[in-house]
């Protein structure tokens, strides 16, 4: 199991960002979103995953701290400041493999505390360049899973894009 740990969210000027950090790891192949302190942002995603199929988890925490404190398997944090990714991308998925432990991939918002840095079992740099967690996850979540994800097959959905090259549809995928 991928779960993705939302940090340091601010209120207003990080709505949408939060948002989208749930809306990528549901998309892009993770099975859960942690998002410290931003309801809306979780359930916006629940509500997405209700129409657009799962499965997938959104989840509220008062306490990352305690999140990453309790996580029973590995953490990868990821930072501009990591090793580059392109480098241990085999190793992080090898653990996968061999002992199933769950994987919880962090991404912050502002400055995210040293803490992090330690509790992590990898920092892990998208190139070494600042850019944001959006685009960091959604390309550690395809290295991660080597593009198997883009193939992921939706369940309980009520609303199915069918891919055009022009226009849009959209049907409901039980009629
Ligand atoms: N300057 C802040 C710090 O020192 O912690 C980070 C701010 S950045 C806008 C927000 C988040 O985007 C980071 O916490 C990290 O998760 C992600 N991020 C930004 N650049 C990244 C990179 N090159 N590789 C991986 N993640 C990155």
């Amino acid at each position: 199991a991928v779960a993705v740990l939302r940090l340091g969210h601010r209120p207003g000027r990080d709505d949408r960002m939060t948002t989208h950090v749930g809306l990528t790891a549901r998309a892009l192949g993770a099975d859960r979103a942690i998002i410290a302190g931003a309801t809306q942002a979780a359930e916006t995603v629940r509500d997405i995953t209700d129409r657009f199929g799962g499965p997938f988890e959104a989840e509220v925490t008062d306490s990352p701290k305690a999140v990453l404190r309790e996580w029973d398997g590995r953490i990868a944090h990821l930072t501009m400041y990591g090793e580059r990714v392109q480098d241990v991308e085999d190793e992080i998925r090898a653990t996968r493999d061999d002992d199933g432990d769950p994987l919880l991939i962090v991404v912050g918002a502002e400055k995210v505390s040293f803490d992090v840095y330690e509790a992590a079992d990898w920092n892990v740099g998208v190139t070494n360049q600042p850019h944001s967690e959006v685009a960091g996850l959604a390309v550690f979540l395809d290295r991660l899973f080597e593009g198997r994800e883009l193939d992921r097959e939706w369940q309980d959905a009520d609303q199915q894009v069918v891919p055009k090259a022009t226009g849009k549809k959209v049907v409901d995928p039980d009629e």
